[in-house]
């Protein structure tokens, strides 16, 4: 894919100097933090900004939390590499996802049982039309799952600049969620840490995703769809093994790679698209597939999920 226009902006100032130009373009910038949750299928006809804001510093400290501020630019592992050699707990279960801590509050990250939010302190954001700098407070950022108010309310609308995350100087372990409490034990784990927490979650990471670096693909290719009670225990009845989470409103999220893999998907190709061979919620390229090419094939994914649940699946990944 190719981009008309690209800009890289290293320091805040630059990018407040570059606010004049900014505010006068029709359609506001793609902002690209590290690319690692966008499918593009076309190419860009307009500005692409690459926020490569660096720096990364310990900014405030109380009796039991460490403040961290980071530059947007700054990659996301290694700001959790930061905290777990400082001691500083919270991000240890978020280890390994790709990408940059600018984009992190924008769906609200999440593996492993936390999310960004339960970290999160404040960001500094440049609002494009105003040209000036705003804060968001947690409140302010409404995050859901996979959800905060820069995908909807405020969408195109700033560009996150710096983000400020509330560590605890003593951990809360949680391994309960997925693999993690099995690989703690095959590691042969006695103690708890968050740096034995941490690597056992790269360990689960490394062996169950296809790593960007050698197989294209953006993570989790659908988020978890949430349903109504009525409806789970419907189709309980026909998949008494279906995968649902207890929420609260009486609703049940489901495992979209569960539905995904029981619809026949899992290990499907189609020239270079496919659906992974071991996580059924990633689509991978093999290696010439154009994005068109992806997003087809997630439709007839999403279509054929439809067909044979009646459930709905929403894409995690950002299409261009
Ligand atoms: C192998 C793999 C595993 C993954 N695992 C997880 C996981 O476990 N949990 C999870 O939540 N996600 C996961 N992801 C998704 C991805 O890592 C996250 O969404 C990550 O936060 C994206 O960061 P990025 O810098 O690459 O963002 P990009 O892909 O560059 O951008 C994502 C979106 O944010 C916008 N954006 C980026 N930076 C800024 C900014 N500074 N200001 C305003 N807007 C901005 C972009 O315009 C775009 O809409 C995974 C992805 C891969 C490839």
């Amino acid at each position: 894919m190719r981009a008309r226009y690209l800009v890289r902006i290293k320091t805040r100032l630059e990018l407040e100097a570059f606010g004049d130009p900014l505010a006068a373009l029709p359609t506001g910038p793609l902002v690209l933090g590290g690319g690692s949750n966008i499918l593009f299928t076309k190419d860009v006809d307009k500005l692409v900004l690459r926020n490569e804001i660096s720096g990364m510093e310990i900014c405030g400290e109380d009796t039991d939390h460490v403040y961290v501020k980071t530059g947007a630019g700054e990659n996301w592992h290694q700001f959790v590499l930061f905290c777990i050699n400082q001691g500083l707990a919270g991000v240890e279960n978020l280890s390994l996802i790709p990408g940059n801590t600018g984009a992190s509050p924008m769906q609200n990250i999440g593996a492993y049982g936390v999310e960004l939010k339960d970290v999160f302190h404040e960001l500094e954001a440049w609002h494009i039309k105003d040209k000036a700098f705003v804060k968001f407070s947690n409140a302010d950022c409404r995050f859901g799952y996979r959800e905060s108010v820069f995908k909807r309310a405020v969408r195109d609308q700033f560009i996150i600049t710096s983000v400020t995350y509330k560590l605890s100087r003593k951990p809360v372990f949680h391994i309960a969620y997925g693999a993690i409490e099995q690989e703690l034990s095959q590691m042969g784990i006695t103690e708890l840490s968050i740096r034995a927490i941490s690597d056992a979650v790269i360990r689960v990471r490394s062996s169950k995703l296809p790593d960007p670096a050698v197989i294209g693909n953006a993570g989790s290719f659908f988020k978890n769809p949430e349903i109504g009670q009525e409806q789970y225990e419907g189709l309980k009845l026909t998949y008494p093994k279906i995968v649902g989470y207890p929420l609260p409103g009486k609703q049940v999220k489901l495992a979209a790679g569960w539905l995904i893999e029981q619809a026949g998907w899992k290990g499907y190709r189609e020239g270079d698209a496919g659906c992974h061979e071991k996580q059924a919620l990633v689509l991978v390229n093999y290696g010439h597939a154009t994005g068109r090419e992806i997003f087809s094939l997630s439709e007839k994914i999403m279509e054929d999920v439809q067909v044979k649940f009646g459930v709905t699946l929403e894409r995690e990944v950002n299409i261009y």
